[in-house]
This record gives structure tokens, sequence and C-alpha cells, in this order.
């Protein structure tokens, strides 16, 4: 092993809710290492609004939520993953509660459980308005106080470590560790692990107007896809229909619960419109509240319209929406008892990722990957609200559950002698931040690129036109990326160039519309039903730019 690599039996690679919940488990086994690119509360977990989806109402069960998962996935869910979510959904949210952490409860004690678009009960467990925040902190906390949990922030997974570093002719089957950054000092050390946990989140950040923190780039399925995973149903990124209309980064959200409370979309004139488009009228799907929010844009020509919950009782609005009622009063200077919600879509979940098991197994050997960086099956062509935390939990927990059994039968000593001959980063070139002035712009034509041809409605030409330009984009930082010594933000440009690719290759494969991916030139969808997108990962030159 070199001299100053570190080894531990579990890395963990991102401090949100799949993080967090699989090193909580995970530290009764063993040491763990979370490492966390930012501060340790900077994640998309920290930014959710509505809740978590659970069984858990009188009238409810697992098989009404299922059912709704499939509807709204458009055939594309993996019944299997469903039916794990839905009825082991209910037992983490129990154990969350044991476990200390507060939701909204009713008068009469009960949990409080909110509804949103495609659920047809209401099912959202939730701490009022900021339900990830208040997640969040209590994992935080819950970790704080494990001596065998270390938490790492502002240390940035660069590469994992396969064969392809120490034999590089041979095919990479095992993950040994990762290469980190040290953000602060631009160190770069490897650490190696038993067993290395994918957790870093989504990749919003691939498109100008998200919700998504800064960051979300899709690290997880760069470095899994460059190490030798497939990736599975990237063209399926889910556009939140209801962000608010403003310059704010990240995009504000206005959650669909507001909806399920009885708000009301309406144009720039007053007039209510998803009558014409779903008899779920603003309770339908995302991809469909989203499609038909772009279709009124284009027909009035205006750059938003609004969602109107003014004819509510004010106080209920501000006791149940406590966060959204004073951040739009504090910081735009809107109130919402009284007046509409500017409102655009913008981009929020990536519903593809890494191609798993139900363990959460990838195509390495010792590499798992949880949260929403994951693709379990389980989102299909369309997540159903609220599904992305308890996605979280649950296969955290399964991640776990595997690896308890693999370690009792010792299988991570099978490579341990491998550690050795793990080298130390290769340094690379100097920086040259002249030439960085250059690349930066990059960042935002693949944004622009994607927003413009790639986004909520897609056509053949316009994918290919994207593909044509983000290729040439693709080498311009893969140039940079050999020639210089890595930064955060050259990392995320790397990062955000192959997702971009990933994505427009997927949707160019799918030759028709399903949930959310809506193609001009195919607009009806294709039977037979179940047919994901794979795309192989890279060969080893053009996977590490070398
Ligand atoms: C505004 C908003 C509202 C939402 N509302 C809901 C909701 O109500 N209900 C619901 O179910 N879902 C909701 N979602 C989606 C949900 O929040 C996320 O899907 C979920 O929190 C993802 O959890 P995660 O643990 O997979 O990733 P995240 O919470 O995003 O955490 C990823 C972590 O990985 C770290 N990381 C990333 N790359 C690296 C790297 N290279 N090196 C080191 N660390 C890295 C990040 O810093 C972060 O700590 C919402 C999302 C947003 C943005």
């Amino acid at each position: 092993m070199n001299s100053t690599s570190i080894q531990v039996p579990f890395l963990v690679i991102g401090s949100g809710i799949s993080g967090l919940v699989f090193a909580l488990r995970a530290a009764e086994l063993g040491d763990v290492i979370i490492v966390t690119k930012d501060a340790p509360d900077e994640a998309a977990t920290s930014y959710a609004q509505g809740g978590i989806a659970a069984a858990l109402g009188a009238m409810d069960n697992p098989e009404k939520h299922f059912a709704d998962t499939l509807e709204a996935g458009a055939g594309l869910c993996d019944e299997g993953a469903v039916s794990i979510l839905v009825n082991e959904g209910v037992s983490r949210v129990k154990e969350l509660i044991e476990l200390g952490m507060q939701f909204t409860r009713s008068q009469d004690g009960a949990l409080h459980l909110g509804k949103e678009g495609g659920h047809g009960m209401n099912r959202v467990v939730h701490a009022h308005d900021h339900t990830g925040r208040a997640i969040e902190k209590f994992l935080l906390q819950q970790a704080a106080e494990n001596p065998r949990i270390q938490l790492l922030s502002g240390q940035m997974a660069i590469d994992l470590i396969t064969e392809h570093h120490f034999k590089p002719q041979q095919l990479s089957r095992n993950c040994y560790g990762c290469y980190i950054l040290n953000e602060s000092t631009g160190e770069i050390t490897p650490i190696l692990a038993d067993f290395v946990i994918l957790a870093s989140g989504g990749a919003g950040r691939v498109y100008p107007h998200t919700t998504n923190p800064p960051v979300s780039t899709g690290d997880g399925v760069a470095m899994a896809f460059r190490a030798g995973c497939r990736a599975r149903n990237m063209e399926f990124f889910q556009f939140h229909p209801t962000a608010l209309f403003s310059s704010a980064d990240p995009a504000f959200l206005i959650t669909e619960a507001l909806r399920g409370f009885g708000a009301k979309l309406i144009t720039s004139d007053g007039n209510s419109f998803m009558e014409k488009y779903d008899d779920r009228l603003e309770l339908a799907p995302r991809d469909i509240v989203a499609r038909a929010i772009d279709s009124e844009l284009k027909i009035h020509g205006t750059e938003c319209v609004y969602l109107d919950v003014s004819h509510k009782d004010s106080e209920q609005i501000k006791t149940e929406f406590p966060l959204i009622y004073n951040t739009l009063k504090e910081k735009f200077g809107i109130d919402m008892t009284t007046e509409p919600i500017p409102v655009v879509p913008a981009a929020h979940y990536m519903c593809g990722g890494i191609s798993t098991n139900y363990e959460g197994r990838t195509d390495l050997n010792f590499l798992y990957a949880i949260g929403e960086t994951a693709s379990t099956g389980v989102h299909g062509g369309n997540r159903l609200a609220s599904n992305s935390l308890a996605e979280g939990l649950v296969f955290a927990h399964r991640a776990f559950e595997d690896i308890q059994v693999r370690m009792k039968n010792s299988e991570q000593r099978l490579k341990q002698s491998s550690y050795e001959k793990i080298p130390a980063w290769d340094k690379g070139g100097a920086a040259n931040l002249a030439e960085w002035v250059l690349v930066s712009h990059d960042l935002k034509e693949i944004r622009n690129i994607m927003w413009d041809y790639v986004g909520i409605m897609r056509s053949k030409l316009r994918l290919q036109r994207a593909l044509r330009r983000i290729d040439l984009v693709y080498e311009e930082v893969i140039d940079f990326y050999n020639r210089t010594t890595p930064t955060r933000e050259i990392l995320e440009l790397r990062n955000l160039a192959l997702i971009a690719q990933i994505i427009i290759r997927s949707a160019l494969s799918r030759k028709e519309s399903r949930g959310l991916h809506f193609m001009q030139d195919y607009p009806e969808t294709r039977e037979p039903s179940r047919e994901d997108t794979i795309l192989e990962p890279l060969m080893f030159k053009q996977r590490f730019g070398g």
C-alpha cells in the first residue's frame, strides 16, 4: 500500500440521506469514513420540502402505493424494486421515528400525512414543509455522536480505484477505494476500503434552471461509468413543474404539497388550464403538469404561469407551509396568501443512474450505489413524488444487510492483498488559470445545450445537434483536464460533460415517448413496455481521458 493512503472498512461518498443512513448502520460492523465535497449538510436532501412517501394511513396500504408508483413510472418500473420500496419503506420510516426523528402530527397525535401529485391517498410523512432539512439535521447529529463515523467535509471523490490503476491491461472487476481531493490543500489521497458506497446524489446542475444545489453534478454516475459500470435510463430527467420564476440559483421549489392543499395553476390572464390536459388537474403526475405548463408558455408567449392559493385560509397556509410563506415574503416580496406565485418548470430529479440490483450492488465488485445516483428500477419513466427520500432510506438499509452477510463470509479479504499495489495519484500538469477562463465557458455551453435541446420536449434533430456540440466540448474539457492539476471546478466540469453525453445518448436510443421522455418524432409509447436503456461503460482510454 502506498504510504500516504488510508484504509477503512467502509468508504461512503456523500452525506445526504442515503449516505448517512448507510453509515449509521455500517458503524455497527466497523469504522466508516464519509467524504463529502462541501459542508456536511449541503445535499439535495436538505432541500426536500414535501416529505417521504410511506403507506402509513389507516385507509392506505403498500399495494395502493405500489399501484400509484407503477402508474407514474409509465410502464417502466421494475416491479420487484417497487415492491421492496413500498413494503420496506413503512418499516424504515417507523424506525426513523423510533430513533427520535420528529415528523408533523395532527391534533390527535397521529402522523399528519400530506397528499402529492400521482398519489391516490394522503401518504406523505413530513416535517411541515422543510422535511429534508429536518431529516438531514437529525441524521448528521446521529452520525456526529457515533465514534465509528468520521465525516470529512470539503473532500471530493475524483475517481474510483480499480484494476485499471495497477494492472492497466486487465479488465476492471473490483473496486478498491477512491482518490480523494482535499479541496483546501489540493492534496489527493487514495482511501482504500473493503466496501465503497456511492451516495453522491443527482445531476440537476447539468441544466441551467434547476432546483438542485451546486453539489448535484452527477459525480457518482460519471465516476462509476468511467470505472466500468453501466448507466441505466438516464434519458428520464424529471422537471419539477413549479419552481419559483426568479433568478435565484438553485431555483426555489414550490412543493407539490401546495397543489395537494388546493393551489390552482393559472395563466397570466387568470384562467386555469389543467382541465385541458388531465382529469386529475393539478394533481396529475409531474411529467404531465410540466408539459402542460411548457405548452401554455408556448401558446401565450409568456415566461411563467402562476400558482394561486390565495383562496385558502391565510392562517392555515402560514401554519402548513412556513418555509415557503416566509421565503417568498422575505426574499422575493411575494405574499402567497393574497397573490399568485409565478412558477416555471426546472430540472429536479435524475430518475436513471448507475445500474444496481436490489441490494445496491453495481457492476464492480465491492462498489455499491444508493439514493439518487443509483438506478434500482423504482422510478421507471417518471418518479412518483416523495419516493426518493424513501428510496434512499430503503436501499441504504438493503446495501448494509447485503454487506453484513458478505463480511461474515470475509469476501473482502480476497482483494486486500492488492492494496499494496495501488499507486499514489499521478500529479499531472500544472494548472493554467488563463486557460481555465476559456474552459469555464464550456460549463455554460453544456447547460444551455441541455436546456435548449434536451429539455421537456425533445426531437431527433435537436438531440443530434446537442450530441455533436457536447462531444466537442467534452474533448476540450478532457484535454484541459489531462494537462492540469485537479480542482473541484474542473472535476465537476469533466463529470457534467460526461453526464450530458450519457443523457443525450440515452435519449437518442429511446425511439418512443414515455413518461418524462417526450419525443416529437415518436409521440407514441411503444410495446413491450419494459425496456431499459442501458449504456455500456467507456473503453479505458476514453474513460480516464488518457
Ligand atoms: C428542492 C428539492 C426538493 C425535493 N423534495 C423532495 C421531497 O419532498 N421528497 C422526496 O422524496 N424527494 C425530494 N427531493 C429529492 C430528494 O431530496 C433527493 O433525491 C434525495 O435527497 C437524494 O439523496 P441522496 O442521499 O441520494 O443525495 P444527496 O442528498 O444529494 O447527497 C449527495 C451527497 O454527495 C456529496 N457529493 C456529491 N459528489 C461528491 C463527490 N464527488 N465527492 C464527495 N461528495 C460528493 C454531496 O455533497 C452530498 O453530500 C427534492 C429535491 C430537491 C432538490
